[in-house]
C-alpha cells in the first residue's frame, strides 16, 4: 500500500531529477545546489522521513510558534529560519537556527546581533530583497540594499552570507533574472565583512528557473510534501 511516506520519497526523486537536469542544462553541473525542505504545516514524522529516507539535510522554518512546537521531535538536520521574523521573537530561535534568511531591516539585524552576542554566537544571515517592490512582501528594496549591507557589516555578531528573495508567482523568471544581476553586482563590490556565498530563491513553482539564474538554495514545500491548506 502506498503511504504518505512513499509519496514524499517519490516527490523527492522527481525534484532531484529535475534539479540535476536543470544544472546540466544551465551549465551548473559542478555547483552545489541545496534542496531545502520547507516544513510549514507538515507533521514532524513526515519531516523526519524526508531527512532519514530522502537524505534531506536542510529544513526551512516559517513560523516561530510552529517551529518551537516541532523542533524537539526533529531528527538532526540543519535548520534555517525563512519566514517573516518579528524583532521580539528573535530570542526564541537564536540558539537553534543555523541561518536566518529573512533579514528585512537594519532594526531586525541589530536585534539578531544583540541576541547572538548574548549567547556568544555569530549568526549567519541572508538579507531578504523585495525584488519586485511588492507592497504585500517584506524585504529590502534593491536601491536600499548596499546601504543596509554596509550597516549590517558593522554588527559584530551577525555575518551576512548572501541574499534571499520571494519573487511574484507571475512573471517570476524576470525577477529571478534581476535578482541574479543584483547578486553579481553586490558580489563584485566586495563589501568588507559581507559574504555573497548563498542566493536563496526558487520554490515549488519555479525552482528549475531559479537554478538557471544562479540559486544555490531551493526552498521547496508543496512539491515535496503536497499542497497545504493554508499558506
Ligand atoms: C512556503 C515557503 C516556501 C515554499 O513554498 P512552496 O511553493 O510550497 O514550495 C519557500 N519560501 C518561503 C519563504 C515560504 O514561506
Amino acid at each position: 500500500m502506498s503511504t504518505q511516506f512513499d509519496y514524499v520519497e517519490e516527490n523527492f526523486r522527481k525534484i532531484s531529477f529535475r534539479v540535476n537536469e536543470a544544472k546540466e542544462k544551465y551549465g551548473r553541473s559542478g555547483d552545489i545546489v541545496e534542496i531545502m525542505a520547507v516544513t510549514k504545516t507538515v507533521a514532524p514524522e513526515i519531516v523526519n522521513h524526508a531527512v532519514s529516507s530522502c537524505g534531506i539535510k536542510l529544513l526551512g522554518e516559517n513560523r516561530v510558534q510552529e517551529y518551537l512546537s516541532k523542533k524537539d521531535s526533529y531528527l538532526p538536520a540543519s535548520v534555517h529560519f525563512i519566514g517573516q521574523l518579528q524583532s521580539n521573537k528573535v530570542k526564541y530561535i537564536i540558539d537553534s537556527v543555523d541561518m536566518i534568511h529573512s533579514v528585512d531591516s537594519i532594526k531586525l539585524a541589530k536585534e539578531i546581533d544583540r541576541h547572538a552576542q548574548r549567547i556568544g554566537k555569530i549568526q549567519d544571515v541572508l538579507v531578504e530583497v523585495n525584488i519586485a517592490g511588492e507592497e504585500s512582501k517584506g524585504g529590502v528594496s534593491p536601491g536600499e540594499l548596499t546601504d543596509v549591507l554596509a550597516q549590517a557589516a558593522e554588527l559584530p555578531n551577525i555575518k551576512v552570507q548572501g541574499l534571499m528573495t520571494i519573487p511574484p508567482a507571475v512573471n517570476s523568471e524576470k525577477f529571478l533574472y534581476e535578482m541574479q544581476k543584483l547578486y553579481i553586482d553586490i558580489s563584485d563590490k566586495k563589501i568588507d565583512n559581507i559574504n555573497m556565498s548563498f542566493l536563496s530563491m526558487g520554490m515549488s513553482g519555479d525552482y528549475e528557473t531559479a537554478v538557471k539564474y544562479g540559486s544555490n538554495i531551493l526552498r521547496i514545500g508543496s512539491a515535496l510534501f503536497g499542497a497545504r491548506i493554508y499558506k
